[in-house]
């Protein structure tokens, strides 16, 4: 059976009536635990009592990665015996912080998780395969792990690599769902037609993709989501997530974005100002935790680029939903004017069937301009795939990038370089 939580059926301004009950809650809890937030909002006691609404959150102070940073431990609201588990972040862009997480909080996470399942129509029958790292802090292992068993799925923890093992699991037990990164899966696809694994004849019927983009602006499926489709007639669902905000965002079958849970969260979208932008546009996702009990954040603004919908969903949830990240904010690349995020030079090259794997470094020339270099694992002629490539890039960004032809291992090892837990397309050198 499907689980849809009462006020997801709501309507918004039900949802909205909800949300600013919580957030006055959120607010007392933080000044008078919070040793960051005491000082933080110790200014704004006037803009606190004239909250009447949620756009009234304007008013108050965005929190930055860097505050969380700078003053990690300043968060934490609860007492330090009662921590139950410190995770990361990766620390992709800068160094990494730490999240500390209360037992109702654990709780919190499965049933977040436990949304993002039923938004799968996943039930106690199937058993799912958690192609990720499980270890090393990283809370997205855990969180799927504790949403499925609260579900009452059976899982199977093969980790994250090793296409041969992850096919052998999923034939010898019968595996219904996958959770993975969609990239390793057209790895998977790959060794499977080299191998000639009848993988069709499986029993998997859907994968909860995450870490990457399956749709485009419009929301249609992007190339990755293509290639994998093309060859596996399989159900993706994108999600997306991250360890400060411990909550994800996952689609249902309508494919149109990644639910809001507002029990759990609220979501602004803020321009290049602050702002929040007019309805439909893109801008930075800025999220204020609801529930949470060690470390909770008051418009925490991610980083991430994406745009909100609020059409109503064919699911039967009343919420709105976030669609594919754009880009990181601090990812930009200005090219002759023209703004790229990296998951659009993603997309050009998942579209370039002949490019088996790839990743990207940005630096900055001799002149301070932006220099883009692509490494690429291919079975072309080195001259053959030049063709390939550079007049995509020429005729979409009217740039020419420099390319590094490497092996599947050395792409890899890019892919890992800073020793990261998930693998980096994406190398920002500038700074
Ligand atoms: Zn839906």
């Amino acid at each position: 059976m499907v689980f849809i939580p009462e006020i997801e059926k709501q309507q918004s301004e039900e949802q909205n009536t909800f949300q600013l009950r919580k957030l006055k809650e959120v607010i007392a809890y933080i000044k008078a635990n919070s040793a960051f937030y005491a000082g933080h909002l110790n200014a704004f006691e006037a803009q606190i009592e004239n909250i009447r609404s949620l756009s009234d959150l304007q008013s108050l102070p965005v929190t930055t990665k860097e505050d969380l940073q700078q003053h990690n431990w300043d968060f934490l609201c609860i007492p330090k015996k009662d921590i139950r588990e410190i995770m990361s972040t990766s620390g992709t862009l800068g160094s990494p912080v730490f999240i500390a997480l209360s037992s109702n909080d654990l709780e919190r996470l499965a049933y977040n998780e436990m949304l993002s399942f039923h938004c799968m129509e996943v039930d106690e029958n199937d058993v799912f395969q958690l192609m990720l790292t499980l270890d090393r802090q990283f809370m997205a292992g855990i969180a799927y792990y504790s949403g499925l068993s609260e579900i009452g799925a059976a899982v199977i923890r093969s980790g994250p690599g090793l296409p041969a093992l992850q096919w052998e699991t999923m034939k010898a037990l019968d595996v219904t769902g996958l959770v993975a990164v969609p990239s390793f899966i057209t790895k998977m696809l790959d060794f499977a037609e080299e191998q000639h694994i009848p993988f069709r004849d499986f029993k998997a019927k859907k994968i909860l993709a995450i870490g990457e983009s399956l749709r485009d602006d419009n929301l249609e499926p992007n190339a990755l989501a293509q290639r994998i489709k093309s060859k596996w007639n399989i159900e993706l669902y994108s999600t997306y997530a991250s360890t400060e905000m411990q909550t994800a965002f996952t689609e249902c079958n309508a494919g149109k974005g990644g639910h809001h849970h507002p029990e759990l969260i609220i979501v602004e979208i803020l321009d290049e100002n602050g702002n929040q932008v007019q309805k439909g546009e893109a801008g930075e996702i800025t999220i204020t935790t609801l529930g949470v009990e060690a470390m909770p954040l008051l418009r925490y603004r991610t980083g991430d680029i994406a745009k909100a919908y609020y059409e109503p969903c064919s699911c039967g949830r009343n919420t709105m939903r976030l669609g594919p990240v754009l880009g990181r904010k601090q990812q930009m690349i200005k090219f002759k004017g023209t703004t790229i995020y990296p998951p659009q030079l993603f997309d050009v090259l998942n579209n370039l069937e002949a490019i088996k794997d790839y990743a990207v470094t940005l630096s900055a020339d001799e002149t301070g301009q932006d220099k883009l270099i692509l490494y690429v694992y291919t079975e072309m002629q080195d001259s053959d795939c030049n063709q390939l490539i550079k007049p995509v890039f020429q005729h979409k960004w009217r740039v020419v990038p420099h390319i590094i032809y490497c092996s599947a291992a050395e792409i890899q090892a890019l892919h890992f370089a800073d020793n990261s837990r998930k693998p980096q397309r994406f190398r920002d050198l500038r700074n």
